[in-house]
């Protein structure tokens, strides 16, 4: 990994400075000399699967801990660096290698399981999954937040159940923007240059061994898009990138950067992935039974799909082409916010699709217009992927039942036949998160011990996993709790003190580093986006009562914080440079912490240590929202409005809850915000302080362990990503209207 400025990079756009890759197969697969009775750890590399079990994790980081981190745990960059002699060093270790050894035995039962049958869901006929962003690990970086966690989520649950499903997404050579705050509070953003033979990806290849290639007609040529093969357990995720020689300099740059361009770039960027992503599956002689568009980025594979059926059948109409096109295809849209719904002017639509393609189609540039129109007769509107994505689909869902709700108002429009939206043929499945990439291992175990080997398949039976849960002694579950909080201020302080000395460096300023955080304190985490209906403003709403709160003697809080900033949206970095530097100094500085380039790792550390995990988004705007499921896995309690998947969650003894249930009569944003603020702090203040504080004779928090108890028995099934995939199975992918 090298690091560059963005500044860098957009010189690069026009300057001849790529480098070219003709020789991936001389030099691709670096050779890295392994002790023999090491050699599995190359196989384990290539798979992400090591990254959800807690042996596997360990094994990479036992090789050479320094060196783990500081590789950003990527195993592949790890044996690459490596010394020798400490690989063989860890030869000679005979407890490593017998874990090994048995880690071996476990992955390759794993890999070797035949995917089952669903239906006409099989191994021939498989889901073709298609999302513009995968955070499967922090080593693939080409996510930037909740969507990508999501599908890499989805991926995993379709590996543990056996689905057969194969996947289709973009490899962003600069991935997302890394944040750092300068000294003065401000935002700035860099992008990292990833290298091919440093991930976990293999080349392509079709049968007679040559590099896959597709080819897709974008801006007046023809532009070639490999693809890659990240492998997460069983589920294959084909990765198409454009950084090939046969393209000229611009358009290797097309899967450059994740949601970095203008929507040129972004339209480009959606064609390669929905019409390059079905030609390469043609190429690999993949025959899905149905095609997820997560998300509407990928809604021009419907185009595609329409295209191939009028070339085999000559003598049929589009709207044939349509009705055929519509069985395949299933669609979930992710949040009602307009940002999140990407529209394009026309003329873009004509740069992009030239008129070959669309006489292929048997119409005219303006029935293509009208496709991506919410009312296709209004020549003056923008082509919306999602009115593409909903005319396309057979099915369309939202990801919790209200923001199902919500998106039958909001497209009610594009249904002139509907007078209710209750009528509008939109359903939803309530997103999840992957247990074993979320659960930490401290939980884990306490699992094994009090429910047993098999305690993730006694999660799915309620009566029995919140029996199980209750049997385990109130002292444990806090001391695993405890343990993670302690883990996750030693990584506090550990990132604040690296950035201090990068920085100015005064003893003082180590010495309070130390001292940063304490273990006894209620830590309250707050970590998302820093968008508008984020809310980040609530919480400094009334400095004088949070600052009162944070510094008082006997029952202090603390916050740690996270989270990035647009890049071009001022007012948020402004709010982050005021959150950071507002009161020099009070408490505040020694009890609240931003962490800097919120992603898959921090969260990590932040979902297991805190004890309350706060949300406070405008609603109904937050379709669903996925940390707080992976802090209630861990025992933390969410603090939260009513919105997304909490409505569904919360029942009055899991966690506490912010403001109203029903929509407001009142109208206006100020006044809304100001009475959410005011139920914030009084929840915080008559609820969630004092009976955090509220010690038994055993000198445990007896009221607030039994609310964990509570969350980890009422919300871990119902909120995991495997309840979901099988949702999507029953409900989704296997009805047929
Ligand atoms: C889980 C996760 C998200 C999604 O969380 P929200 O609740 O939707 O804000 C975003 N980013 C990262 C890094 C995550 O792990």
């Amino acid at each position: 990994m090298r690091e560059i400025s963005s500044d860098f990079l957009l010189n690069m756009q026009t300057a001849t400075s790529l480098q070219p890759d003709e020789t991936f197969r001389e030099n691709f697969y670096f050779t890295r000399e392994l002790p023999d009775n090491l050699q599995f750890l190359d196989a384990l590399s290539q798979n992400f699967y090591w990254s959800w079990k807690p042996v596997g994790a360990r094994l990479f980081r036992e090789l050479d801990s320094q060196l783990w981190e500081q590789c950003e745990q990527n195993p592949r960059l790890l044996l690459k660096k490596i010394s020798g002699l400490r690989l063989w060093q860890k030869a000679g270790d005979e407890k490593y290698v017998s874990e090994l050894q048995s880690f071996a035995e476990q992955f390759k039962d794993y890999v070797a399981a035949k995917p089952d049958v669903f239906g006409q869901i099989t191994e021939r006929n498989p889901v073709a999954y298609f999302c513009a962003e995968y955070g499967v690990h922090n080593s693939l970086p080409i996510y930037s937040g909740g969507l990508g966690i999501l599908a890499g989520d989805h991926l995993k649950s379709a590996s543990d159940m056996k689905v057969p499903l194969v996947a289709v997404g973009l490899l962003y050579r600069y991935g997302y923007f890394r944040q750092k705050i300068a000294h003065d509070g401000w935002q700035t953003e860099n992008y990292l240059d990833s290298f091919a033979n440093e991930l976990a990806l293999a080349p392509v290849l079709n049968e007679a061994g040559e590099r896959i290639l597709v080819k897709i007609h974008i801006r007046g040529r023809e532009v070639f898009a490999r693809a890659w093969l990240a492998q997460v357990g069983r589920i294959s995720l084909y990765l198409l990138d454009t950084n090939v020689r046969e393209n000229n300099e611009i358009d290797r740059l097309i899967t450059g950067h994740l949601y970095g361009g203008d929507t040129e770039t972004r339209i480009v960027q959606e064609k390669i992935l929905g019409i390059g992503g079905v030609r390469l599956l043609r190429q690999l002689k993949i025959n899905p039974s149905v095609y997820h568009l997560n998300e509407g980025h990928s809604a021009f594979l419907t185009l595609e799909l329409a295209r191939e059926f009028l070339q085999e059948n000559a003598d049929s109409s589009f709207s044939e082409a349509i009705a055929a096109v519509r069985k395949q295809c299933v669609f979930t849209t992710h949040t009602p916010v307009s940002a999140g719904n990407d529209t394009f002017p026309p003329e873009q639509i004509e740069d992009c699709f030239d008129a070959n393609f669309i006489h292929a189609l048997k119409i005219s540039k303006e029935d293509l217009f009208a496709l991506g129109r919410t009312n296709d007769r209004d020549v003056r509107e923008w082509f919306g992927m999602t009115p593409l994505a909903l005319r396309m689909a057979r099915s369309a869902n939202g990801v919790s039942e209200k923001h199902g709700e919500v998106s039958r108002e909001l497209w009610l429009k594009m249904f002139p036949e509907k007078t209710r939206a209750a009528d509008v043929p939109i359903t939803h499945i309530t997103n999840g998160v992957h247990a074993p990439t979320w659960i930490a291992p401290a939980f884990q175990r306490l699992y094994e011990t009090y429910v047993g080997a098999d305690w993730a398949e006694i999660t799915k039976d309620a009566t029995a996993w919140s029996a199980a849960i209750e049997v385990i002694p109130d002292r444990e579950i806090w001391n695993a709790h405890r343990f993670l909080k302690q883990l996750l201020i030693a990584y506090i302080r550990e990132k604040t003190y690296s950035k201090e000395t990068g920085l100015h460096e005064t003893i003082n300023e180590h010495e309070d580093t130390g001292k940063l955080f304490s273990p006894d304190v209620l830590t309250i985490g707050f970590a998302r986006r820093v968008a508008g209906y984020k809310r980040w403003n609530l919480i400094l709403s009334d400095l004088e009562r949070l600052l009162k709160m944070v510094g008082d003697a006997d029952k202090p809080v603390q916050f740690v914080f996270a989270g990035k900033a647009h890049p071009q949206d001022r007012n948020a970095k402004a709010l982050l440079q005021k959150l950071m530097s507002f009161d020099e100094n009070s408490e505040w500085q020694r009890r609240a912490v931003f962490i800097e380039d919120y992603d898959q790792e921090v969260a990590r550390y932040l979902v297991q240590g805190v004890d309350v995990w706060l949300n406070v988004p405008r609603r109904p705007l937050e379709a669903s929202g996925t940390s707080g499921q992976k802090v209630a896995m861990n025992g933390g309690l969410n603090l939260s409005i009513l919105d997304g998947w909490w409505i569904e969650g919360f029942n009055g003894e899991n966690g506490f809850s912010i403001g109203a249930a029903e929509d407001a009569d009142e109208t206006d944003e100020a006044t809304i915000d100001a009475q959410d603020a005011e139920s914030l702090y009084e929840v915080l203040e008559t609820e969630v302080i004092p009976t955090y504080y509220r010690k038994k004779e055993n000198d445990l928090p007896g009221e607030w362990i039994q609310l964990m108890k509570n969350s980890l028995a009422t919300l871990t099934h119902q909120f995991s990503s495997d309840r979901m995939v099988k949702d999507y199975i029953e409900k989704i992918y296997l009805v047929r209207p």
